[in-house]
């Protein structure tokens, strides 16, 4: 299929990215000083660039890479309700998470989240009534926060078979608890993203801060390698893991978390996640969370690292951690061969501000300063809250998005097709892109992907390079058979590569 498509074809909703609107807004921001620049198109950067543009703040948000480069897409793909904090004892971080799992799932992205049931065998070793205690706390926010989730309870072998078919006969019972799951981590990145770009943010991929001047940022666009002056009155640092960079006062610690990516028929293609202890902790899981498209994420671990920043790799100790782990709970265990891909992501934890020791672990920071406001830590599942706090300090308007739905939204539809399942209320207008071929509308061969995904990603979700639609939009770095195959159709074969605007072949 050869689409040759208008700029702006009539219609068009403001939320389209493309490389056609990123040029036309270098070209206004360099003219134009704007109130505030996000630096970073993390979850945490689009979260704070929708934010201050729904405050009627004009926004530039530059990232040096794409949307999702980095943490965000290598996160576990949970909305969670924060079980996992209230069994260490912070009661403050998990009440945060349960009030935004809620916000997100009902609001502001029912297309992308769905309740996801996980089972937890009581194996060998773990006391029935810590998980009970600790499956009713979190049942309390749960209740708390208005969650529509199920209730957790105990449920016999059976019932956890029916769910877990893979799952080790050899225990002696089962609960059942509910969570929140996306259906992929940077597919909330495009439409937080492009929600903003709707209020008015420009959205700049492939530039990347170099410095703070007197009167804002200097830029390099990756793609011209051109060098520029970006005007702002305010600079929001939300680079992640390399905060650090942009802002001294920002110490962080790195901690890699690695999962694994199996068919899910290996495990006998569960329809509820699996939690199994990792051995001799009452607090800490492996889970094994099975993914639309026939795939099972195997995660995570913990392991402070000072790895180089790009491309994060799992360690191979950390691949025999996961599988020793994961086959406590399995009738018949995972070895080697079963893996598909692994995956890994830096989760930057701030080891304390500088004049500080202040362990702030696992919450969210937000180091105040002018110009300079750097956030820092966090999760997925706090993005609007972190975003929140930050426009706080930039404005005194009320926030807007605690219920905004993003671009897509509308309830979630169990057992619907590609379409979506992956775009939501804006599935019919992706399928109308193969104007009339339908052979745009079948998947690429040995893959589940629609050749008109590709288009899509180029017209309306800011993918500029081959890479961007890929391994961000479509997800394929997950999946290196699919990514080989795809990457022939679209003829780019493994390299990254810039593409003209709006012509292509898919
Ligand atoms: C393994 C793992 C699993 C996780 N699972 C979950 C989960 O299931 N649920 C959950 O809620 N949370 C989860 N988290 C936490 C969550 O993923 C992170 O908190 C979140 O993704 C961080 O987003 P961020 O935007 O702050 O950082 P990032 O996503 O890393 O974004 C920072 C961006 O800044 C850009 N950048 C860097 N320097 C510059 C520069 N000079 N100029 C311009 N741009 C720059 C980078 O290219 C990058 O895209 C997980 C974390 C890890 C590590």
């Amino acid at each position: 299929m050869t689409t040759h498509l208008p700029p702006v074809w009539p219609g068009a909703p403001a939320s389209l990215l493309s490389a056609d609107r990123r040029r036309r807004d270098i070209d206004v921001l360099s003219g134009r000083r704007v109130d505030v620049v996000v630096v970073g198109g993390g979850i945490t950067g689009v979260g704070v660039a929708l934010d201050a543009a729904t405050r009627g703040l004009s926004v530039a948000l530059i990232e040096a890479n794409d949307l999702a480069y980095g943490t965000s897409r290598w996160s576990s793909k949970l909305v969670h309700g924060g079980l996992r904090y209230l069994a260490s004892g912070k009661v403050g971080v998990a009440w945060e998470s349960a009030v935004e799992r809620e916000r997100i799932m009902a609001a502001i992205a029912p297309h992308l989240t769905h309740p996801m049931a996980q089972v937890l065998p009581l194996v060998p070793g773990l006391d029935p009534r810590l998980v009970g205690a600790g499956l009713r706390a979190a049942d309390t926010m749960r209740k708390v926060t208005g969650s529509h989730l199920a209730r957790p309870s105990r449920i016999d072998l059976a019932d956890a078979a029916a769910m877990v078919p893979g799952m080790t006969p050899d225990v002696t019972g089962a609960w059942l608890s509910w969570d929140g799951q996306l259906v992929d981590d940077a597919r909330l990145v495009i439409a937080v993203a492009r929600t903003a770009a709707a209020f008015g943010a420009r959205i700049l991929t492939h530039t990347r801060a170099d410095a703070l001047t007197a009167d804002g940022l200097a830029v390099t666009d990756a793609l011209s390698g051109e060098s520029w002056v970006l005007r702002a009155a305010r600079v929001v640092n939300a680079t992640g893991a390399w905060g650090e960079h942009l802002d001294d006062r920002v110490k962080l610690v790195r901690s890699r978390g690695t999962h694994l990516v199996v068919a899910s028929s290996s495990l006998g293609s569960p329809t509820a996640a699996l939690m199994v202890p990792v051995e001799g902790s009452t607090s800490r899981f492996v889970f094994a969370l099975p993914q639309p498209e026939g795939l099972t994420f195997i995660g995570l671990t913990d392991v402070e690292t000072e790895d180089p920043l790009d491309d994060p790799r799992a360690h191979a100790d950390e691949v025999d951690f996961l599988l020793h782990t994961i086959n406590r709970g399995l009738a018949v265990p995972l070895g080697r061969d079963d893996i598909v891909s692994t995956y890994s992501g830096y989760r930057p934890l701030l080891a304390g501000v500088a004049g500080s020791t202040a362990d702030l672990s696992r919450r969210h920071a937000v180091l105040d300063g002018d110009p300079l406001i750097s956030v820092v830590g966090g999760k997925l599942t706090t993005y609007r809250r972190m975003a929140e706090d930050v426009v706080d300090l930039l404005s005194d308007r009320p926030c807007r998005t605690r219920r905004l739905p993003l671009v897509g939204a509308q309830p979630w539809q169990p057992d619907a097709g590609r379409l979506v399942t992956r775009f939501g209320g804006e599935a019919s207008v992706v399928a109308e892109l193969a104007q009339g071929d339908p052979a745009a509308l079948v998947p690429i061969a040995g893959t589940p992907v629609l050749p008109v995904e590709l288009l899509w990603a180029r017209v309306a979700e800011g993918a500029v390079t081959t890479g961007d639609v890929l391994d961000r939009r479509l997800r394929l770095d997950l999946v290196p058979d699919w990514r080989k195959a795809v990457g022939a159709h679209l003829g780019s074969g493994a390299s990254d590569v810039a593409m003209g605007p709006y012509t292509s072949s898919v």
